[in-house]
């Protein structure tokens, strides 16, 4: 048997990191299966379902390198096979039409409140009569589908991740609704548990791997398997990611979509590294930096955990971090270029391609995400450079603008500059006007960085003086004084 596994998401928002989890397992067992991961955009809720999450959704699974091999298929575009297969189910007695209103649904709940049960339809119109739906229709009544649940069932499957789950027929809500609502001669919208199995049977699904949100879900899916005379897939629910305190993370708990996890400067290798960890522990002793092809080899379902797994940044920013610093610069650089341009530094990304390298090979080994380049980079970038206060202070102290000048006309001096005239400056002037080194090294960190703190001074006043501004720098600075 080939496995085939599948991506269902609903286009009702962004790729939420959860859904991309969902979609890492799926991947990851496909590739150690060498089996196949199918595609399918479940957009049967027209209403909430937008193109432009769609492309957000297919654009984020390729840019993460999770390539499917079939589809996607467009459930928008099934609705005739749906509907078709919910007529058969009402010609084999299996299904039915339910006339219930809102309303009597409402008073059916809070009847059953007020008794102390949990509430559920009653099944009551199950068994109407020709006469009885006449009356219904005559007073204009529109009726869903319902899918007949006997409460006597028992249903258990063997959950690749939870082991055996068993449910009973009678926590399950009742005869389920398969179709919206309609004159009783069409069907309506057909709903996610009936569409979920007609596809996943079509397309031959052999392992339906999910968030546990869909584990309540499953005992229905598995009574229609079984009303449609199809075999069930294997089913694994994989643990929810969860927030700091512990709950569902959701769109409350701020960044949650692929797309702004990669607008922050997170590498698709780190993310899918970091997903693939939230929830499946990596074998004793081995590291924990993958390549998902790497994980695809060792990976199984044994070590999956059951619990839910916190969301944890830091941890996703060290494994980030990690993956800037083994990038070559040949690499990184046209990875920080968009960043530097999105802040409206100015260069040549063709001309300045050398001087942008050396950038990246400076801060490089600094960076968590490819984004902190603006900050540390802003600097060498400058037009005017604007001082901290404390580098202010600094610039303003006795001896500090008597030290630069002495610098900058031994710099300009040298015929070449280079790291070995800049410290032979450094000595001289540090002798002959004996101000103490420590000093003179932060003064030329505040005149040439405009601040206290960042990347290696003599590595920086390269860059600098490579762009032509580095004596500008020099000299403004001792107007401060
Ligand atoms: N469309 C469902 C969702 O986005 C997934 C259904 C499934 O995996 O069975 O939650």
């Amino acid at each position: 048997m080939t496995v085939r596994v599948r991506l269902a998401p609903s286009p009702t928002g962004n790729l939420h990191i959860g859904t991309a989890r969902t979609a890492v397992f799926n991947y990851l067992y496909a590739r150690h299966t060498d089996g196949e991961f199918v595609l399918r955009v479940e957009d049967t809720d027209l209403e909430r379902s937008r193109p432009e999450y769609t492309d957000n959704i297919l654009e984020g699974l390729k840019w993460l390198g999770l390539n499917w091999d079939d589809g996607p298929f467009f459930q928008s575009e099934r609705m005739d096979f749906y509907r078709t297969a919910i007529q058969t189910l009402l010609d084999k007695g299996l299904a039915y039409h339910c006339y219930c209103t809102p309303e009597e649904l409402d008073q059916m709940r809070a009847d059953q409140k007020a008794q102390g049960l949990a509430p559920r339809y009653d099944n009551r119109h199950r068994n109407l009569s020709d006469e009885e739906k006449a009356a219904f229709e005559a007073e204009g009544r529109t009726a869903v589908v319902r899918f007949k649940i006997d409460d006597d069932r028992v249903i258990s499957w063997k959950d690749l991740v939870r082991g055996t789950v068993t449910w009973q027929g009678k926590d399950l809500g009742g005869d389920m609704v398969i179709a919206r609502a309609a004159s009783s001669s069409t069907i309506g919208q057909p709903l996610y548990n009936l569409v979920v199995v007609l596809d996943d049977l079509d397309m031959k699904i052999s392992h339906v791997i999910r968030g546990e949100d869909h584990i309540g879900n499953t005992p229905k899916q598995i009574l229609l398997y079984e009303a449609l005379e199809g075999d069930c897939p294997v089913f694994g629910h994989t643990p929810l990611i969860l927030n700091e305190s512990g709950q569902k993370l959701s769109k409350r708990d701020g960044v949650t979509s692929v797309s702004d996890f990669q607008s922050m400067g997170y590498l698709p290798e780190a993310i899918n590294n970091y997903m693939a960890l939230l929830g499946w522990s990596v074998p004793e002793g081995a590291e924990e930096i993958f390549t998902l092809d790497e994980i695809s080899e060792i990976f199984s379902f044994d070590r999956v955990n059951k619990a839910g797994a916190k969301f944890d940044w830091d941890k996703l920013d060290w494994i980030n971090s990690q993956y800037i610093h083994r990038m070559d610069v040949a690499e990184l650089t046209p990875l920080l270029i968009p960043y530097w341009q999105q802040a409206g530094f100015q260069f040549d990304e063709t001309q300045d391609r050398p001087w942008l390298d050396q950038i990246a090979t400076l801060i490089g080994p600094s960076l968590v995400k490819l984004k902190d380049c603006v900050e540390q980079c802003e600097y060498l970038f400058a037009q005017d450079l604007a001082w901290t206060d404390d580098a202010k202070e600094l610039l303003a102290q006795e001896g500090v603008s008597g030290a630069l000048a002495g610098i900058l006309a031994l710099v300009k001096e040298s015929s070449d500059f280079s790291k070995d005239t800049a410290q032979a400056a450094i000595k001289s002037v540090v002798k002959e006007q004996g101000v103490k080194k420590g000093l003179v090294m932060r003064s030329l960190r505040a005149a040439l960085t405009g601040a206290l703190k960042g990347p290696d001074l003599m590595d920086s006043w390269l860059l600098l003086e490579a762009r032509g501004v580095a004596q500008d720098r020099l000299s403004n600075a001792q107007t401060l004084s």
